[in-house]
């Protein structure tokens, strides 16, 4: 018998989305909008309805970024550690809001925490999604001075996903800012390196550099477009996919 992912209509077994902290918080300016994450979470299940296997990190800029906790004065290891906390809780809501559909998940820290998710091990995070759990992988990489970006880009490479989809509010890479410029052009396809030369600010450089390193595109898209995300797993839809 054929699984789920093969008859699938997308090209796609296993995935990684990596969506921003900012991406919960709706209009609120600061932390989660319930009914955001919500959608995100029905936009997700749309695409694990697929039998695609989805990995997902998901930022903390809504609720603490080191860097700005370090410019107000805070030591700069003590105010990641706080940004990757932050990272947990939103992994948590996200859960139960996926939960509450019926999909289940896993969350998985890179910081052990053992009475709220499960340590990161990575056979068996592996396994989880081969049962078709989505795995929600927090606390970035557990370590001060990087980004979720390249949590998702390290998580990637370690699952063996095929791509990362980066959701963000515009609907690809641009040369330049799209909602300053009506003359901006999107990009259909960019390479690393352009990205990295032109700081196009698709991810910050380390995260770009380890996908160019392992050949891992990332495609980026508008998780404001509803059924976006699934859309492009079909290969519908405006996005960029940064490669090569
Ligand atoms: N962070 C970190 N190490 C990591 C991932 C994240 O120290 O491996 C901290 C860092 O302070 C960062 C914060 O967690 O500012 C939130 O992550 P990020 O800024 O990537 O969130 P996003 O912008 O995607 O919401």
């Amino acid at each position: 018998m054929s699984s789920p992912a093969a008859a699938a209509p997308v090209k796609y077994r296993r995935v990684m989305l990596k969506i921003s902290g900012e991406a919960l918080m709706g209009d609120l300016g600061y932390g989660l909008h319930p009914p955001t994450v919500q959608r995100i979470a029905a936009e997700v299940k749309s695409v694990h309805d697929l039998g695609v296997e989805i990995c997902l990190v998901i930022g903390g800029g809504n609720i603490f970024r080191g860097l700005a906790g370090s410019a107000q004065g805070m030591e700069r290891t003590t105010a990641d550690y706080m940004g990757m906390l932050a990272t947990v809780m939103n992994a948590l809501a996200m859960q139960s809001a996926l939960e509450q559909i019926g999909v289940f998940t896993r969350v998985i820290s890179a910081i052990p925490m053992d009475q709220v998710c499960e340590p990161y091990i990575r056979r068996r995070a592996v396994r989880h999604l081969e049962k078709k759990r989505v795995c929600i992988f927090a606390a970035g990489t557990g370590n001060p001075y990087f980004t979720t970006d390249t949590a998702a880009t390290l998580r990637a490479n370690e699952m063996a996903c095929e791509a990362i989809f980066k959701g963000t509010k515009v609907d690809g890479v641009y040369d330049k800012d799209p909602r300053k410029f009506a003359d901006a052009k999107r990009y259909e396809t960019v390479t690393y390196d352009e990205c990295l030369e032109k700081h196009l600010g698709v991810m910050d450089s380390t995260a770009i550099a380890l996908a160019r390193d392992n050949s891992l595109p990332i495609i980026v898209f508008s998780l404001d477009e509803p059924g976006g995300f699934r859309g492009i797993l079909a290969g519908q839809g405006t996005y960029t996919r940064v490669e090569g």
